[in-house]
């Protein structure tokens, strides 16, 4: 579905990422982990163009192919931005409109969907993130983990072909992960293909076809979550996971 081959990217003289290659198959959940600044969302942003690489090569099955070292048309960059839906840490909903409201608008201004046709999928995405009757709420009158499922039902109301979640959980107090986990794991059950940068090693483990360690700008190690977590290679991701499990 996806291939990445040697990407690299430096913001001035930090290489934050280095020679990184990724195949990620139809309906393949992929988890990056790694340290604190270990690069983890600087890739996540590169598979929708958020970030520009310096070098490497993107390519879709469906012939869209992204040279990094060429210049890159705008109309490629639509393409690639448009593949994916991007849930963010810290849910990014528009304050002045309600749940509902947040879940139409990319849809209508980005799609030129029909309002009536957007409001019912809405409904049915909020239904499916189980906040049908938050439906007219405003963000501030809901909890972290509420906002973060509409954050959801947001990207997953453009249709995209890959979700991408960065760290979802992580400004969420410990007794709202649960409920955002649940969505997402429901998501993988039904076979979105998607790629999430987590710090809950545990979760990642269960849902997840690939596991993809992150230290330095390196990919350290990637596999199975059995290969990656439970029976790890390298000296860098025994210790890494030593200190968080
Ligand atoms: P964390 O788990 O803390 O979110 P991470 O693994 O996701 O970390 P990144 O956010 O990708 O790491 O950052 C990797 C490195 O790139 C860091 O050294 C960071 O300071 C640097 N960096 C990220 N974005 C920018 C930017 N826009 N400009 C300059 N440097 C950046």
């Amino acid at each position: 579905f996806l291939t990445i081959r040697d990407l690299a990217k430096s913001f001035g003289d930090n290489e934050v990422l280095k020679s990184i290659n990724v195949d990620l198959d139809k309906g393949e959940v992929l988890s990056i982990i790694g340290p604190s600044g270990s690069g983890k969302t600087t890739l996540l942003r590169c598979f929708n163009g958020l970030e520009t690489p310096d070098k490497g090569i993107i390519t879709f099955e469906d012939g869209l192919k992204l040279n990094f070292q060429e210049k890159i048309k705008k109309q490629e960059i639509d393409r690639l931005r448009r593949k994916s839906g991007m849930v963010f840490q810290s849910y990014n909903l528009f304050p002045h409109k309600t749940v509902v409201e947040n879940v139409i608008e990319g849809p209508i201004i980005v799609q030129k969907e029909r309002k009536a046709s957007a409001i019912e999928r809405a409904e049915e995405l909020l239904a499916k993130v189980g906040l049908k009757e938050k439906r007219d709420f405003y963000p501030h009158q809901l909890s972290g983990g509420q906002q973060q499922r509409v954050g959801i039902a947001r990207a997953l109301a453009l249709k995209p072909e890959l979700m991408l979640f960065d760290e979802p959980t992580s400004a969420l107090d410990p007794e709202l992960i649960g409920e955002v986990l649940t969505v997402m794991k429901d998501l993988a059950k039904e076979k979105w293909t998607m790629i999430m940068v987590t710090h809950e090693i545990q979760f990642a483990g269960e849902i997840s076809d690939q596991i993809l360690f992150m230290d330095g700008g390196y990919i350290v190690e990637q596999g199975s979550p059995q290969e990656v977590l439970k029976a790890p290679k390298e000296e860098r991701t025994k210790q890494f996971l030593q200190r968080i499990l």
